[in-house]
């Protein structure tokens, strides 16, 4: 019981985690959009627009990851799907069901 509490609250804090990256990095690109640029970062160029490329590939990757879990949980629903009915059919015409007698 307190495993699977502890469980649960890492659960909860992961996800408000990454709820709150998510948001702020969001409020970062969107606040950020237009900013006068800078030439103080690494080689000349503009940190503001290097976090905010960083900030648009975290985004582009956690979309990638969804659009993968997405497909993979489909299609894991389509095989239980198709399991199930497999069974469903087997279950109904096994020689349990339909009574056969088999001690001639
Ligand atoms: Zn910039």
């Amino acid at each position: 019981m307190q495993k699977s509490l502890g469980r649960r609250l890492l659960a909860l804090l992961l996800c408000v985690a990454f709820l709150a990256v998510s948001a702020f990095s969001a409020g970062f690109i969107v606040s950020h959009a237009e900013h006068i640029h800078d030439t103080h970062g690494v080689a000349g160029s503009c940190m503001t627009c290097a976090h905010i490329v960083a900030a648009g590939q975290v985004f582009r990757q956690i979309a990638t990851l969804a659009a993968i879990v997405a497909v993979l949980l489909g299609g894991l629903f389509l095989l239980l799907f198709c399991v199930h009915f497999t069974c469903a059919y087997a279950r109904f015409t096994s020689p349990v069901y339909l009574k056969v007698r088999m001690n001639n």
